[in-house]
């Protein structure tokens, strides 16, 4: 009789596929080594039962973004980055980008840096192939992942596209049917996501992607129910639709007209992996890329890994691209940083209502609550405190945050007593003409997480998650008025990934 628990595709069944978290990465498909899953669009079709032939396989469920496994040891991949922001997660440095040249530029979504830094990597032959997803020959506003060899086919993939694209697969082409050992990808945080664990897991096709490009990422649209939706409300036919932009509004063209659809509706329609995925920024990517709101063709570049930093300095060098300070930009940093917090806000009080109805839910990292209560603060804890002063100005505030890692401070009274916190959120609110007048002490959250050392790093998180704040402070227990020191979500898990690497090995 066949064993089936340990056969992985039951799991993914059971958590992933019929939860209908599945975003059509290609992971498991790519990775099975009996060639018995096909992805199309956001679905897994079963070809075959594999558990007839084997009688233990775990591979398609750890692989897949949306499981609770390998997640610790994929991040690990870009923990060595000297800095650890609270919004955006690990990295070297960002800035604004563009592709130097003004005709390229025009074909892309943002400014097509990522077809400027994927058609540099081919020229200079720093890899020999890139994943890319172009317009399908069928219906071009849905994407097909593919590998592309020369500049050309890296042109004619430019522009976005909002449905899912199986670029594990695809990537899976590239080290197959092609022979490539490096390979530029690029994708969305969870295609990224999957990469990684592909290589962490040891899967023969991991280790050749060169340089991962992640796309900033709201969602992808489930295919399906986004069809029925433009039919039935706003009469558009599938294959009407010849492009989507995506603005303030979400704009569908056909040949005849121009239809806007509120963002609020679209978000609606995307795939329920991604109303529980916090990751907008991609942050295992080795470079993540985005829009920089409100400049139209700049984006923003998230430099995470010595490879990716390396990779864009030398196309940098050569031209490819041309670059501009973010610091000088609060606008365009402001606008990042509010659009990840709700992205994570947003994930996360989704997966707490789905929590109460389903057995499973995707992407907690920070559940690892044994490993946690092991840990004391003092010892994670960072000590020289950055503070802020409770006469300081809300503009010099915001100007402060884009040029530092924290996105949220203590605030202290002219004694160097604490009288509160004051985040990017308080600071957002204020009207952007009354941000020269009012003061960071006015605005500033009485009500604060707090430790005392000897407390572990699981009483810091139960705390945190009470006042769904991402960080509390450790007070000196002889005058409770006076911060020893902070420790925020990100170095949570950046503990929690040190320790599992540390067991891995
Ligand atoms: C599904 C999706 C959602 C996005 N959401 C946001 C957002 O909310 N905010 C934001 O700032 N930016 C978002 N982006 C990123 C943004 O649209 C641009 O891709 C990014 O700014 C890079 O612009 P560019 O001009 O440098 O890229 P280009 O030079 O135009 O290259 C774009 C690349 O994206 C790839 N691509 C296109 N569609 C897909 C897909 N479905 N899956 C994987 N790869 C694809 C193409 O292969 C191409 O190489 C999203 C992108 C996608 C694909
Ligand atoms: S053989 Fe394929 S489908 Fe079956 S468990 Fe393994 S990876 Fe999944
Ligand atoms: S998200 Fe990717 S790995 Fe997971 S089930 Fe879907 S296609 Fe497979
Ligand atoms: S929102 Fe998350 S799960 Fe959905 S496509 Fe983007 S990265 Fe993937």
């Amino acid at each position: 009789m066949q064993n089936n628990r340990l056969i992985a595709y039951n799991i993914l069944k059971k958590n992933i596929l019929t939860n209908g978290f599945c975003t059509g990465c290609g992971a498991c498909q790519a990775t099975c080594p009996v060639n018995a899953l096909r992805v199309k669009d956001d679905h897994v079709k079963r070809l075959q039962d594999c558990s007839q032939n084997l009688d233990l396989c775990p591979i398609c469920n750890e692989v897949c973004p949306h499981s609770q496994a390998l997640l610790l040891r994929s991040a690990g991949a870009v923990a060595d980055a000297p800095i650890r922001s609270e919004a955006v997660g690990y990295l070297r440095k960002s800035l604004l980008a563009q592709a130097s040249d003004l005709k390229a530029r025009k074909k892309g979504s943002d400014g097509a840096v990522v077809s400027a830094l994927l058609t540099f990597g081919l020229e200079s032959k720093t890899f020999d192939c890139a994943v890319v997803s172009g317009a399908d020959d069928k219906n071009p506003i849905k994407p097909k992942a593919q590998v592309a060899l020369t500049p050309q086919e890296v042109a004619s993939a430019a522009g976005s596209r909002y449905f899912p694209a199986s670029v594990v697969e695809a990537y899976r082409s590239a080290v197959i049917e092609y022979a490539k050992g490096k390979i530029a990808v690029v994708g969305t945080p969870c295609q990224a996501l999957a990469l990684r664990k592909i290589d962490v897991w040891g899967h023969k096709i991991g280790g050749k992607a060169k340089v991962i490009i992640g796309l900033f990422c709201f969602g992808t649209f489930a295919t399906n129910p986004f069809f029925r939706h433009i039919e039935k409300k706003y009469g558009l036919l599938a294959n009407d639709v010849t492009g989507i932009q995506l603005s303030h509004d979400l704009v569908l063209t056909t040949k005849q007209c121009k239809v806007e659809m509120p963002l609020a509706e679209a978000k609606m329609l995307t795939n329920i992996g991604c109303k529980t995925c916090i990751d907008f920024t991609a942050e295992v990517a080795d470079i993540s890329i985005g829009r920089a709101y409100p400049h139209k063709d700049w984006a923003i570049v998230i430099l995470r890994t010595k490879a990716g930093e390396d990779f864009f300095n030398s196309a940098l060098q050569r031209g490819a691209v041309v670059t501009r300070n973010i610091e000088k930009e609060p606008e365009v940093f402001e606008h990042l940083i509010v659009a990840a917090l709700q992205k994570r806000t947003a994930g996360l009080v989704k997966a707490s209502k789905l929590e109460k109805k389903r057995d499973f839910v995707p992407v907690r990292l920070l559940r690892e609550t044994k490993t946690l209560a092991d840990i004391k603060v003092e010892d994670i804890m960072t000590r020289e405190v950055v503070t802020v002063p409770s006469s300081m100005r809300v503009s010099e505030l915001l100007a402060m945050m884009a040029t530092k890692t924290y996105i949220g401070y203590p605030v202290i009274n002219e004694d160097n007593e604490l009288v509160g916190v004051v985040t990017i959120e308080e600071a957002t609110r204020v009207a952007k003409e009354m941000r020269q007048k009012i003061q960071v002490g006015d605005i500033a959250r009485p009500n604060v997480s707090v430790c005392y050392p000897g407390e572990t790093a699981f009483d810091a998180f139960r705390k945190m998650s009470q006042l769904e704040t991402g960080r509390v402070l450790i007070l000196n227990p002889a005058n409770p008025q006076k911060i020893m020191g902070i420790v925020t979500k990100r170095d949570l898990m950046h503990a929690l990934m040190k320790q599992a690497t540390e067991s891995a090995l």
